[in-house]
């Protein structure tokens, strides 16, 4: 059977074919509990119309898609009680893209929840001016 590439388990879930705790939905977004948490109240917020990730998305889509990420992420805080919030997008298997339609977490955060940040790896002496030269270079 041919399998589209943006018939991802998110598909299925707008379309209602698997369920979901949906939380809150538009005409261009959809956002639901996360089935794997990492805290009470994680959410996923999605795009109606396919994108794979943030590398390729539209800029209609992504801004439609940001305007719910801040709609909800005060309202998930406070539902929660939480002391923060992590506002995260994998793009890639690289960067720990598992889902291939474009998704934001919205992860609540607690002083107290014992995730810690991500380590730090230093520039070496003329690096960080050599790649903010590569980047400067690219857009
Ligand atoms: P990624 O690693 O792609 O950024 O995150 C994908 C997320 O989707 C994971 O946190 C995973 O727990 C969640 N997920 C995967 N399959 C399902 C599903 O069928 N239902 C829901 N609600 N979440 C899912």
């Amino acid at each position: 059977m041919l399998t589209l590439m943006e018939d991802t388990i998110f598909a299925k879930i707008i379309r209602r074919e698997i369920s979901a705790d949906i939380v809150y939905e538009d005409d261009d977004t959809l956002a639901f509990l996360d089935a794997h948490p990492n805290n009470p109240g994680h959410t996923l917020v999605i795009p109606k119309i396919y994108s794979r990730n943030i590398l390729s998305i539209s800029e209609k889509s992504l801004a439609v898609l940001m305007q719910t990420v801040r709609k909800l992420a005060p309202v998930v805080v406070r539902a929660v009680n939480a002391d923060g919030i992590n506002i995260i997008i994998n793009n890639e298997s690289a960067a720990g893209q598992l889902v291939f339609h474009t998704h934001v977490h919205l992860i609540p955060r607690f002083v107290d929840d014992g995730y810690k940040g991500w380590p730090s790896k230093p520039y070496k002496d003329g690096e960080a001016q050599a790649v903010a030269q590569k980047i400067r270079a690219a857009i």
